[in-house]
């Protein structure tokens, strides 16, 4: 998944913890083989070079979470689109990027829409109906893994944990002796630096930023976060935070606030029942969905 994976777990019995941990990155591995884009060999590479031509049918947690991140496509309005491959593949980010040509983005943004995709629950099978189509789980794919280590580790018992998948985190009972766990969130224009921290607990905190994949050409910030209308990196944010019961939620909700920006994406957070969060604007100003996580926030730094 193209980041590094974290796992803490406070419990008296280490060798059933360092078990859990063990079991829970299996868990990951799994998951990073079948979803990464990365991986020529992965499950999500084959489907889209064969979607168009047959469905080719998926685990059944798997197709799940294509469900899941379709119909988070639409009750985004589309703002995260689960079928942006052709978008990312065009800019290429993972590779350095580079700005593709006026034609290549027209072309590129006609074979991105959730609508266009072909979810078979009859036999578990993904399709599209368009050649150069393909899925792009870059948005949510994290947080669901964490989640699905989370569920390992509760399945074994551990109820004080911390899955960290490079800043989309999901915690779970507590520092002993403390009662929550303090999470940092990072300031986006320094990265050595924390905004602010949060006391939580039974949670999950995912943050979207402009400056995770980059790159700069004549002074403009070309990031990995597009919007799907146009194709190009969304602007009017540098990054987002978001709270929400599970990992994936969180994760795919700040990437669609992210792409909505500042205001709409305040209102969509809102929308979300167990949602709330933090945009930085493009100006570094916060604006906060909720009132009471604002009161929560120690040591905010103001712009
Ligand atoms: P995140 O860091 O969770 O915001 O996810 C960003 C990743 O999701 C990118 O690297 C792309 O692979 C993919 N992506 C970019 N833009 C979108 C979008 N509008 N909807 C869904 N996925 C996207
Ligand atoms: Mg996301």
């Amino acid at each position: 998944m193209g980041t590094v994976v974290e796992i803490t777990v406070a419990s008296r019995e280490e060798k059933e913890a360092m078990a859990a941990i063990q079991a829970a990155f299996a868990e990951i591995e799994r998951i990073d083989a079948l979803l990464s884009s990365h991986r020529t060999d992965s499950l999500i590479s084959r489907v889209n070079r064969e979607g168009f031509r047959a469905k080719v049918p998926v685990e059944k947690d798997i197709f799940q979470l294509i469900r899941e991140a379709a119909s988070f496509s639409e009750a985004s309005g589309g703002a995260f689109d689960v079928t942006v491959w052709p978008l990312s593949k065009l800019w290429g980010f993972d590779e350095g990027g580079r700005r593709p040509s006026v034609t290549e983005l027209r072309d590129a943004v006609a074979k991105v829409g959730y609508r266009k995709l072909v979810l078979d629950q009859g036999d578990g099978s993904v399709g599209f109906t368009l050649p150069g189509m393909g899925l792009d789980l870059g948005a949510i794919a994290k947080g669901w893994a964490v989640d699905r280590a989370m569920d390992v580790l509760a399945a074994r018992g551990m109820t004080d944990v911390i899955v960290d998948a490079g800043g989309d985190l999901r915690v779970a009972g507590s520092r002993p002796g403390k009662g929550f766990w303090r999470i940092g969130v990072q300031d986006p224009r320094d990265s050595g630096s924390l905004l602010f921290t949060l006391d939580l607990t039974d949670t999950a905190i995912v943050t979207s930023g402009d400056y995770e994949r980059f790159f700069e050409e004549d002074g403009v910030r070309y990031h990995h976060i597009l919007d799907p209308t146009t194709g190009m990196p969304a602007c009017g944010c540098r990054s987002v935070t978001v709270l929400a019961p599970t990992a994936a939620e969180a994760d795919a909700s700040a990437t669609a606030a992210f792409v909505l920006g500042a205001q709409r994406g305040v209102a969509f957070l809102r929308s979300r029942p167990g949602v709330r969060g933090v945009i930085v604007d493009g100006a570094g100003s916060l604006h906060w969905s909720d009132a009471a996580l604002e009161a929560l926030a120690r040591g905010l730094r103001r712009p």
